[in-house]
């Protein structure tokens, strides 16, 4: 008898739950990220009001809205947006990479991922008031 071979694959099959401040819209999303950092530009400061945001790329049929489907707010196009909550405006995920993949912004996600952010980006245009104090690599605009 073969032994059976188990990869060692990082993937879990853990669902997480994010959801708006006013409860209006919910989604789930699997944690299973590809990639996740602290973007500082000047956008991504204005869309969430903060120093930057942190946000957590997958595939965008990995996440799915299961509440307030009516509820939300798209800010772009089908393909390339902001996606908000309407009654209240959280920010909850962008779709990027011509609608093959979304951004979710991590502060509304209810459940931790297993991934956190690994790095800085587009530093060079970083708020003056904010300092960054951990060691993560900081990249000027992408990563290399
Ligand atoms: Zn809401
Ligand atoms: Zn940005």
């Amino acid at each position: 008898m073969e032994a059976v071979t188990v990869s060692g694959t990082k993937q879990s099959n853990r669902v997480l739950a994010g959801a708006c401040r006013c409860g209006a819209v919910r989604y789930q999303v699997s944690d299973a990220f590809l990639y996740a950092a602290n973007c500082h530009c000047s956008g991504c400061r204005a869309a969430t009001g903060s120093a930057f945001k942190a946000f957590a790329g997958i595939e965008r049929e990995k996440l799915t809205i299961t509440d307030g489907l009516d509820n939300i707010a798209v800010v772009g196009q089908h393909d390339a947006n902001d996606t908000r909550c309407r009654a209240c405006g959280s920010f909850l995920f962008s779709v990027v990479r011509d609608g093959a993949f979304v951004h979710v912004a991590m502060g509304s996600l209810v459940d931790a991922p297993s991934i956190s952010p690994t790095e800085h980006i587009f530093v060079g245009s970083k708020a003056a008031w904010f300092e960054i104090t951990d060691d993560l690599p900081q990249f000027d605009e992408l990563a290399e």
